[in-house]
């Protein structure tokens, strides 16, 4: 059997086979017949209307008789089949047929606007993420014409990665995203490798069919409610910067994950989370997860920060199982920031660059205007010695504390 995509045209094929095979009546009481006053299409007066008990309604195709359905089933329509393998030419064809239809929409107008770094970071991951969305029907083939693969999935961990932490999300959010993120220096490669990273670790907990899907039919085929809050949690916990409930950062080992273990339990939660969400019927295995994790779709707006972080704690929950830790940085008081940052401004000498100034000590600065901390809201707390657990209080104290950017500090310490 050939398979096609329709270019243009959806909605009227939609149309009509909601007619024929009477699901419109389902979605909508109302679907029926109607004559749409400057159409060269005149339809039959007998079709127009039906009297129902309450009012009139447009004649439905089971209302038809049968020899006006046969007429309507032997109805010929144009169609115009287009034999190109090119996506960017079909992408261009659709663009053109839509002209005057769309108005342009934010992703779209984005890409227009900005320039430089962001922008390019975007481009690169879409491309790479384009073929697995699709695959799992999470975006489709339309979306992503529409740049929309982009702005719901790309632009959404772009936040996570920027901020490192679970963020909310909005149309001018994600403009700031794009507009502070002309010049990123080396930061940029950094984030592309760490979410590519955080993707395939996500792939590889699921074994694809034979089509190369992988979780068709759990919850994870959802963009909001379950693809994302995966990925978002896959990241911050690889990287680093899963915060605990006392603040401390936490970087967990994927060398040393059981991922046989993991795959069974999220295989097992996604497929029951989806059913639970269509209220059908559950396995009782993960109940305790599901049941809360339903809480989570249900607790408010899938764009704001405290619904997503509640999503990603469940999911959490089940990885840490499994995952050990790597190592954790506790949380820097603001004293003992402040407290760095003088000592940092007293001292002399080779290390400390010149007198007065406070120099990031990661050994791989990502500041592409030099080393030198020019403000104490730049700094963050970075350790002499690594933390890890069980590594003692030692490691928080104010000896073992030396200054780095916010953003060294994420990647200060990384041993891969
Ligand atoms: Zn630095």
């Amino acid at each position: 059997m050939k398979h096609y995509e329709v270019i243009d045209g959806q909605q009227r094929l939609s149309a009509i086979f909601d007619f024929m095979f009477n699901e419109g009546l389902t979605k909508n009481s109302e679907f029926g017949l109607k004559q749409i006053p400057n159409s060269t299409i005149k339809i039959h007066e007998k079709l127009l209307t039906k009297s129902t008990k309450s009012k009139k309604k447009g004649v439905a195709y089971i209302d038809m008789s049968s020899d006006d359905q046969e007429r309507f089933d032997n109805y010929k329509i144009r169609v115009r089949e287009v034999y190109e393998e090119n996506d960017d030419k079909i992408e261009d064809l659709f663009r053109r047929l839509n002209t005057n239809v769309y108005e342009n929409n934010r992703q779209e107008l984005r890409n227009a606007t900005y320039t430089g770094d962001m922008k390019d970071l975007a481009r690169i991951l879409t491309k790479k993420f384009q073929n697995f969305l699709l695959l799992n029907k999470i975006v489709t083939q339309k979306n992503c014409w529409r740049q929309l693969d982009t702005d719901k999935v790309v632009n959404e961990i772009l936040l996570v990665a920027t901020q490192d932490q679970i963020v909310s999300s909005s149309n001018d959010i994600k403009d700031d995203l794009y507009a502070n993120g002309e010049t990123m220096g080396l930061i940029k490669n950094k984030i592309q490798k760490d979410v590519e990273e955080a993707q395939e670790f996500l792939e590889s907990l699921f074994p694809p069919d034979g089509e190369g899907r992988r979780f068709i039919g759990t919850v994870f085929s959802k963009h909001a409610h379950g693809y994302l809050p995966l990925l978002t949690t896959i990241y911050l916990m690889i990287t680093g910067n899963w915060i605990d409930d006392n603040g401390n950062r936490i970087r967990y080992n994927i060398n040393k994950t059981n991922k046989k273990k993991i795959r069974e339990r999220l295989d097992d939660f996604g497929v029951n989370t989806h059913r639970k969400l269509r209220n059908e019927k559950t396995n009782v295995k993960e109940r305790k997860y599901v049941l809360k994790y339903k809480k989570a779709v249900e607790y408010g707006r899938t764009t704001n920060a405290s619904p997503r972080v509640k999503k990603c704690k469940i999911i959490h929950e089940i990885l840490e199982k499994y995952m050990p830790v790597m190592d954790i940085r506790t949380k820097c008081k603001s004293g003992d920031r402040e407290w760095l940052y003088k000592e940092w401004q007293r001292r002399e000498g080779e290390s400390a660059g010149k007198k007065g100034k406070v120099m990031c000590q990661a050994k791989n600065c990502i500041n592409p205007k030099g080393k030198e901390i020019r403000s104490l809201a730049e700094m963050d707390c970075g350790h002499i010695k690594m933390q890890k657990l069980g590594y003692g209080r030692g490691g928080d104290e104010r000896k073992n504390l030396r200054p780095e950017h916010f953003g060294c500090n994420r990647s200060a310490n990384q041993v891969r």
